[in-house]
């Protein structure tokens, strides 16, 4: 039996801290695809869309794509955009009422007029399908998960990696579940267990640490009767709301006690080691100093910028680190991405190889990462913006920055784009002419997705902060919404208080 199945992507992951709200137009900038239409563009990447179309090829499923609307991290979603992109979802479940709904979501949107953005869509999709109808749901790993998206979704499959490279497995996963559900199989739901704590102690990272070991417990029981997905969300930390912080969901049937104890477990862990970090942040001068002394044998010396890291609504704009390392005149070295729109447009005024002297960065909020720097070099490349990613995250596909410009400035590279997105592929540095392999020093706008791309060819990698919209130092943040006690802002609470 073929089934009709609704699918949609609507992701944000918003930083409640950024001036920069989230209109319409920054989906369309970012992603923003009607219909069935474009879907063929999305086969075998590593996208949530791929998962869908892996499970309708499987299944037969007669499926109807309402949308795939994505903006890069960011302030409030306005109420326009999110009653525009929920309607194409509402309305394709109308005119075509569905057997089952399969929906990637992220789990961190927060919307001008409601805190909880994909309970709220939910929400909405129940009025219209009812009670009855199975709705999975993909998230993020750095999803904060209401209580309400687990009463509204049936089935709900978190990414197990971070940097995360399971977004199609993760919806395929989800998918999957979903079939048995719409075929009378099973009848899952999803409980929450969850730590009062606005992120888990290194933001879930899954290459090294505590994480590892909490994903294999939770893979082995999912091999528990009637257990069928396990998921664990580090929560998102810039977002000042009331249902923050790390949970551990179990999508299951029957009697929840004994896996809601299973899922204590987990958080008791997340809880007892909430101080074990392991990353060490430097500042931007102790990070200067290292790129300094460092002698090149056989790759780059990578430095991460954490704080400024646009995939956590950090504006990409921060001067902090930029300016500490034109200082000590390190050479053989690039940056990036410096966000500044306004740059771009100036530096697109002139010609490659022309020498020119502008303010640049530190525009959107000079008290998170420092005011503008001026800066005069040689401009070596000024391109639209566009290339296709070649490593482990976005391989495949089609990444636009706006306007772009690489600027010489002593010993550096500078990539100057205009639209905000961290440092994911070797290709945002490559598809403008400059090879990160060849470089001495690499300083790049990222927290942890850049490992992906960017361990295989670095000699060391440290970590900095410079103080940037999405800093480690909470206590600058003006948090107002979040429950109290919670840690780290309340160091000696309890768990249950
Ligand atoms: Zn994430």
């Amino acid at each position: 039996m073929a089934f009709n199945v609704l699918t949609a992507e609507f992701l944000h992951e918003t930083n409640t801290f950024s001036v920069r709200k989230t209109d319409l137009s920054a989906f369309e900038t970012y992603t923003f695809l009607i219909g069935n239409d474009q879907l063929n563009s999305f086969e075998g990447t590593n996208t949530g869309v791929a998962g869908c179309l892996d499970c309708a090829r499987k299944f037969d499923w007669n499926m109807r794509h309402a949308v795939t609307a994505h903006a890069g991290p960011s302030g409030l979603v306005t109420t326009a955009a999110f009653d525009t992109i929920a309607n194409l979802i509402l309305d394709a479940a109308r005119t075509s009422p569905p057997d089952g709904v399969l929906l990637p979501l992220h789990g961190a949107m927060v919307a001008e007029f409601c805190e909880d953005g994909e309970g709220e869509l939910l929400q909405r999709l129940r009025d219209v399908i009812g009670p009855d109808i199975p709705v999975a749901i993909t998230l993020d790993l750095h999803a904060n998960v209401s209580v309400k998206m687990c009463e509204l979704a049936d089935i709900i499959v978190s990414y197990k990696t971070y940097p995360h490279i399971d977004m199609r497995e993760a919806a395929a996963h989800a998918g999957s579940i979903l079939q048995r559900a719409m075929l009378g199989e099973i009848s899952p739901t999803t409980l929450r267990v969850h730590c009062p704590m606005l992120g888990e102690a290194n933001g879930g990272r899954t290459d090294i640490g505590p994480m590892i070991d909490r994903l294999e417990r939770a893979r082995a029981y999912e091999r528990e009767p009637d257990v069928f997905a396990v998921s664990i969300n580090a929560g998102f930390e810039e977002s000042d709301i009331t249902e923050i912080g790390p949970t551990v969901l179990v999508t299951h049937q029957g009697d929840d006690a004994l896996h809601r104890a299973f899922a204590e477990t987990i958080a008791d862990d997340i809880w007892m080691k909430r101080d074990e970090v392991l990353n060490t942040y430097y500042s931007v001068e102790e990070a200067a100093a290292i790129a300094a002394d460092f002698v090149r044998t056989d790759g780059p010396l990578i430095i991460a910028d954490y704080a400024d890291n646009p995939g956590g609504g950090a504006y990409g704009d921060s001067t902090a680190l930029l300016n500490a390392l034109l200082k000590t005149g390190v050479t053989n070295s690039c940056f990036g991405p410096m966000v500044d729109p306004a740059a771009a447009d100036d530096l697109h005024q002139h010609s490659e190889g022309e020498t020119i002297t502008l303010d640049l960065g530190g525009k959107t909020d000079p008290h998170f990462g420092g005011g503008p720097i001026t800066v005069t070099g040689q401009i070596l490349r000024l391109s639209n913006g566009e290339c296709i990613g070649d490593g482990p995250m976005k391989g495949g596909q089609k990444l636009h920055f706006g306007k772009t410009c690489v600027l010489h400035v002593d010993g550096i590279d500078i990539l100057v784009v205009s639209e905000a997105v961290q440092m994911y592929d070797q290709q945002q540095f490559r598809g403008f002419g400059i090879d990160p392999t060849s470089k001495t020093v690499v300083a790049l706008k990222s927290m942890q997705h850049f490992r992906a791309a960017f361990e295989p060819i670095a000699e060391n990698v440290i970590v900095c902060d410079s103080g940037a919209l999405c800093t480690t130092d909470v206590a600058k943040l003006p948090y107002q919404n979040v429950p109290r006690p919670i840690y780290p802002l309340d160091p000696e609470m309890t768990r249950y208080g």
